[in-house]
């Protein structure tokens, strides 16, 4: 078997190779590492408070709600502890927080099987490191991996059912607890109080392996990285001086596809252009939040030959009653007949509804009762592009 200098991987080390080479040799090969911005500084913070909250709900055994009062003293400590600034982003600590709190209701402290639990896979010649946020007895057969994100962005459905970081923590905790028979997997996005969840096949489990394996090899094996751009370009510590960078900010293209019958040029280019213009998108979004900046002082500004000002962009909704009350009067139709011609339930609505009965009901009830709410519900399904990138070894 091959000896490797680095026998030790995580899911970071992959994915920064899987997303570009370059940055991975910056990062791990040339030791380049900045000092972590105020995004990653504040997500550690708020995943501290997290674990320090939850571990001494365990250690003296409650079965009640998190302390709130609690949360925020600890978050107080740890704003000054990670070196944190900002008037606004101390609130957006504080209201993260309070919804934490809120939404774990009563917790009992035997649910929660460990925190920060670390990790040891092994993998062909490799041994997978890592630590898993949070892990729940959901009942006798069943365990949830949870992992903490504070990113602004939620994941689309297919980021989660393909995430490699959940593949290997439900892999090693299938090792660790032989007893659970089913493993549930979630991201609670922190910020917006939304739980992610997903789950694995057996199949799925084997590819997730190899794969590792395959990605590790590749990390150990090359000797030329090259920069390839990617959506994590606009958080790229390395990207001042990345020249690949540089040449998407002025918007260099390097290939243009002439034979639009010839499918490997036409993806090719697409890829690239799809890569340029999330950057380009990024920074229009990074230079229009200086500009608003200055906005909020005046109602207009105008530089470089152009006006820029805020305008308010009006919502309009319907209180079901009043509406369906007037058109009644109008038309003469029945209250009846207009409701299922015009009124349609708001699904995030009845989701934050169905989130609520579930504190309070049992769970058996809400199950049943999503259940049947599914058999009656309308779906509409439409065509959607996606895209993913394949690894070849
Ligand atoms: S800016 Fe993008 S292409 Fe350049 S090193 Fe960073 S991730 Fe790679």
């Amino acid at each position: 078997m091959t000896k490797y200098t680095n026998n030790h991987l995580s899911y970071s080390r992959l994915s920064r190779y899987e997303q570009c080479p370059l940055s991975f040799k910056l990062h791990y090969i040339d030791k380049q590492q900045a000092e972590p911005g105020l995004p990653l500084r504040f997500g550690k913070a708020i995943h501290s408070v997290l674990e320090n909250l939850v571990q001494e709900h365990m250690l003296d055994e409650q079965n009640g709600p998190l302390s709130e009062d609690r949360a925020l003293e600890l978050w107080r400590s740890e704003w000054a502890s990670q070196g944190l600034v900002g008037v606004e982003v101390f609130q957006e600590g504080i209201e993260i927080l309070k919804r934490f709190v809120r939404d774990e209701g009563v917790l009992d402290s035997h649910d929660v099987l460990a925190l920060e639990k670390e990790i040891r896979l092994k993998v062909g010649p490799f041994t997978v490191l890592g630590y898993i946020d949070r892990v729940n007895r959901v009942d006798d057969e069943t365990i949830e991996i949870v992992d903490y994100k504070s990113n602004r962005m939620l994941f689309a459905r297919d980021e989660v059912d393909n995430s490699l970081q959940l593949s290997i923590y439900e892999l090693a905790v299938r090792q660790l607890w032989p007893w659970a028979k089913k493993v549930k997997l979630t991201f609670h996005m922190l910020r917006h109080g939304i739980r992610q969840e997903t789950s694995r096949t057996t199949e799925q489990l084997d590819a997730a392996i190899q794969y590792v394996e395959t990605v590790g090899r590749m990390t150990e094996e090359a000797t030329e990285y090259p920069a390839r751009l990617n959506s994590n370009c606009v958080w790229c510590d390395h990207q001042q001086g990345c020249p690949a960078y540089a040449d998407a900010l002025r918007g260099k293209r390097d290939f243009i596809c002439q034979d639009l019958d010839d499918l490997d040029r036409v993806a090719r280019e697409r890829e690239e252009v799809a890569q340029l213009a999330k950057i380009l998108y990024a920074r229009k979004r990074e230079l229009e939040g200086v500009l608003k900046s200055q906005l909020k002082e005046r109602d207009e500004l105008v530089v470089g030959g152009v006006r820029y000002a805020m305008h308010n962009v009006a919502k309009t909704t319907h209180p079901l009653d009043q509406t369906i009350e007037l058109l009644g009067q109008a038309t003469g139709q029945s209250w009846q007949r207009l409701l299922v011609e015009i009124a349609v339930v708001d699904n995030k609505k009845l989701e934050a509804l169905l989130k609520k009965l579930g504190k309070t009901h049992d769970r058996s009830t809400v199950s049943l009762l999503k259940a049947e709410l599914s058999t009656v519900a309308e779906k509409k399904h439409s065509p959607r592009f996606w895209a993913k990138r394949v690894v070849t070894a």
